[in-house]
């Protein structure tokens, strides 16, 4: 019978993992961060492009980094053949959301991603998919696709990957004006955005983020 016996050599390192382990033991372990990928799509002209980080994302990734307490990481994909080149327009949405995840899916497949709670994948198109139609995604899902009609459909659609809804948000009335939440679902040109989620939502992300250590 093989017995496996500890040397001396591994009984030093045991102990010495086990000190290391003592030392650190009060930290609170990092959480793990938020990874948001952002394709743009091909349709957006190159004169667009410069300020989208800015416009779209610099006060969403402060306000997520501020309420979930992760790092956030945004990574910007151009020109990547059918990926940045789907029809996006005039089709029934549900077989739209249903092309753009399996061209996620290929794509996770592909660079060999990881897939977890924490990592989403966005589709950000120049034009709207509708008329009446933003942005497209299912609550708590990790593929979406937003307009840059608004400066805040991307930051609409990533909260309903983290679990945000509709039902959460709110219309603020601050410095004698109103301002719309990042969920809210109707949009009126007449109120302002207010570049942050509602209360109630940020909970809700906080629930469905908790899942993740
Ligand atoms: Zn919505």
């Amino acid at each position: 019978m093989n017995l496996d016996v500890l040397k001396p050599a591994t009984l030093l390192l045991i102990m010495l993992g086990m000190l290391w382990q003592c030392a650190f033991a009060d930290q609170t372990p990092q959480k793990r961060p938020i990874f948001l990928t952002v394709l743009l799509h091909d349709d957006i002209p190159q004169a667009e492009r410069e300020h989208i980080r800015r416009d779209y994302f610099v006060w969403l990734l402060k306000d997520l980094e501020s309420f979930t307490g992760r790092r956030v990481y945004l990574d910007f994909i151009e020109r990547t053949g059918p990926l940045t080149a789907i029809d996006y327009q005039g089709r029934h949405e549900e077989n739209t959301l249903r092309d753009w995840t399996r061209l996620v899916d290929q794509y996770i497949a592909k660079h060999n991603k990881p897939q977890f709670i924490t990592h989403k994948y966005l589709l950000l198109t120049r034009n709207k998919i509708s008329a009446k139609t933003l942005g497209l995604t299912k609550p708590g899902h990790y593929a979406a696709i937003a307009s840059m009609a608004t400066y805040t459909a991307a930051a609409h659609e990533i909260g309903h990957m983290f679990g945000g809804t509709h039902e959460a948000s709110e219309v603020i009335y601050k410095v004698g004006w109103w301002c719309e939440t990042n969920i809210t679902p109707t949009r009126l040109n007449l109120r302002a955005n207010c570049y942050l989620y509602s209360a109630q939502n940020k909970k809700l992300m906080l629930d469905y983020l908790n899942k993740a250590p």
